[in-house]
C-alpha cells in the first residue's frame, strides 16, 4: 500500500479528473502548487548557540481566494507532506463553500526538545523566513499539529512588526483575546455532529434508536459526541489511544472524560465494557466515526466494518483499498473533506470577523456553520444521488470543478 500522502492526493485528482473529463494539462496543472516555499532558519538556543531549523510552505491554488492552511511542527514534515495537505486544503475550502484556497506549512522540529523561549524562537524565526508570502489577502496560516493558539499568536505578532501592520486576519486559530472566534473550539465535532443529523434524515434513521460507535476523544471527537447525544442519538462506544469502552445502553460521556482526566487514561472505568480501538471499528452499530488518527481503516479490516455508515472526523483515517472494500460492502462514507470541515469554516468566521472588526457571539458563529456545513453536505448528496456516484467522489468532483472554472 502507498502511504505517501502526495502519491495518494495525485491519485485522488486522477480519478476526479477522469469523472469531470478534465483535460490532461488542467490536472497536471493541479498537481502542483502555485508555489513551495522552502527556507531555513536560525534560531538563539537558551544554551546561547544558534540552531538551523527547515520549514515548508506550501501555496496549492488560489483560484478562490487567499491560501489557507496549518502551520505543523514536527520531525514528520516533509514537502511532499505539506504539498499533498495544501491540495487537500484547496478542496476543503472549495466543497466547504468557503473563498479560500488552498495552504499548508511546516517546520521539522520535535516541540518536545524546546523549551517555551525556544519554541517562540522557532515560531518567530519561521515566520521572519516566510512573511512575505504571507497577509490576509495573500495566504492565512492557523495552528495544526503541534502548533497552538499561542504559537498563531507569536507569529502575528511577528508579521504585524516585521510589516508595520496591525491585521489580525493574517492568522487564525489565535486566543479569543487576540482575536480568535467563539465557537472555534466545537466547530469540527459540532460540524461533523449537524452532518450526522442530515445524514440521519436522510436515510430515515431515528436518532434515538441509531447506535454510534466513535474513535478517539480528543478534541473533534468529545464535541462530536456531546452534541450527538444532544441530538438525540445513542453513542454506545468511545475510545483514547490506549483503549475504549462500550455500553449498549449509551455512555456517560462526562463521567468517562472526568475518569479520564483524573486518571490520564480509561483504566479502571467502571461504566461499560472495555474494548480495544480494533474492537470499536467493527462494532455492529449503525454509524461509525472515526476521529483520531488515518489509516485506521484499511484493506485488513474493511471487510470487518459493520457500519452501514462512516463519517470520517479525522483526515484520512480510509485508505484506498480499505474504501473500495466498505464501497463494495454498499458502505456510505462521509468524506473528511466535508466532514471535519467544520473547523476551516469557523477559521473563515474568524478572518472575516477581523477582517471587519467585528466579534460574533458564539450561539451566531455556531447557527452559522450549522447552515454552512448542511448545505454543503446537500449540495454533495444530491450530485451522489443524481450521478450514481460515492460521497467522496462527488465532494472532489464539486471542490475541483468549482476551482477549474476559476482558473
Ligand atoms: P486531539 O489530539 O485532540 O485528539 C486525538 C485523539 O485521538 C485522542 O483522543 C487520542 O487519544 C486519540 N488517538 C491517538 N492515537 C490513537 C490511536 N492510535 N488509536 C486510536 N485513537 C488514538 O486531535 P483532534 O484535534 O481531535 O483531531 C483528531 C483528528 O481530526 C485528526 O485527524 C485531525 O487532523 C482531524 N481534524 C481536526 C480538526 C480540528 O479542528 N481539531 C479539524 C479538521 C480535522
Amino acid at each position: 500500500m502507498n502511504n505517501n500522502p502526495y502519491q495518494n492526493a495525485i491519485k485522488q485528482l486522477e480519478q476526479v479528473g477522469d469523472h469531470l473529463k478534465l483535460d490532461p494539462n488542467t490536472v497536471e496543472f493541479l498537481k502542483t502548487p502555485d508555489k513551495l516555499i522552502e527556507v531555513n532558519f536560525r534560531v538563539k538556543m537558551d544554551n546561547g548557540e544558534y540552531r538551523i531549523f527547515k520549514g515548508y510552505r506550501s501555496q496549492h491554488k488560489n483560484a478562490l481566494g487567499p491560501y489557507k492552511g496549518g502551520i505543523r511542527f514536527s520531525e514528520e514534515v516533509s514537502v511532499d507532506e505539506v504539498k499533498a495537505l495544501s491540495m487537500w486544503m484547496s478542496w476543503k475550502c472549495s466543497v466547504a463553500d468557503l473563498p479560500l484556497g488552498g495552504g499548508k506549512g511546516g517546520v521539522i522540529v520535535d516541540t518536545k526538545t524546546l523549551s517555551l523561549t525556544e519554541l517562540e524562537g522557532v515560531a518567530r524565526g519561521f515566520m521572519k523566513a516566510i512573511y512575505k508570502d504571507i497577509g490576509p489577502q495573500v495566504d492565512v496560516p492557523a495552528p495544526d499539529m503541534y502548533t497552538t493558539p499561542q504559537i498563531m499568536g507569536w507569529m502575528l505578532d511577528k508579521y504585524n512588526k516585521l510589516t508595520n501592520t496591525n491585521s489580525k486576519a493574517t492568522i487564525t486559530g489565535k486566543n479569543i483575546e487576540d482575536g480568535g472566534s467563539e465557537g472555534r473550539t466545537e466547530a469540527t465535532g459540532f460540524g461533523g455532529a449537524f452532518i450526522l443529523r442530515e445524514l440521519a434524515e436522510t436515510y430515515n434513521l431515528e436518532p434515538t434508536k441509531t447506535t454510534i460507535a466513535v474513535q478517539g476523544m480528543g478534541n473533534v471527537g468529545y464535541y462530536f459526541t456531546k452534541k450527538a447525544i444532544e441530538l438525540g442519538f445513542k453513542v454506545v462506544a468511545i475510545s483514547d489511544s490506549k483503549s475504549g469502552i462500550y455500553n449498549k445502553e449509551g455512555i456517560d460521556l462526562e463521567g468517562i472524560v472526568s475518569h479520564k482526566n483524573k486518571n490520564k487514561s480509561l483504566e479502571g472505568i467502571l461504566e461499560g465494557q472495555k474494548i480495544s480501538n480494533q474492537e470499536l471499528l467493527e462494532l455492529d452499530v449503525n454509524i461509525l466515526v472515526p476521529s483520531a488518527i488515518e489509516n485506521v481503516i484499511d484493506q485488513t479490516n474493511a471487510s470487518n466494518i459493520k457500519a452501514s455508515y462512516i463519517i470520517e472526523l479525522a483526515n484520512g483515517p480510509t485508505t484506498p483499498d480499505g474504501e473500495k472494500i466498505l464501497l463494495d460492502n454498499k458502505k456510505i462514507i462521509v468524506p473528511d473533506i466535508l466532514a471535519n470541515s467544520g473547523g476551516v469554516t469557523v477559521s473563515y468566521y474568524e478572518w472575516v470577523q477581523n477582517l471587519n472588526n467585528e466579534t460574533w457571539g458564539k450561539d451566531q458563529v455556531l447557527e452559522k456553520l450549522d447552515k454552512h456545513i448542511s448545505n454543503a453536505f446537500s449540495n454533495v448528496l444530491t450530485l451522489a444521488q443524481n450521478d450514481n456516484i460515492s460521497l467522496r467522489l462527488a465532494s472532489y468532483a464539486i471542490a475541483v470543478k468549482k476551482i477549474v472554472d476559476k482558473l
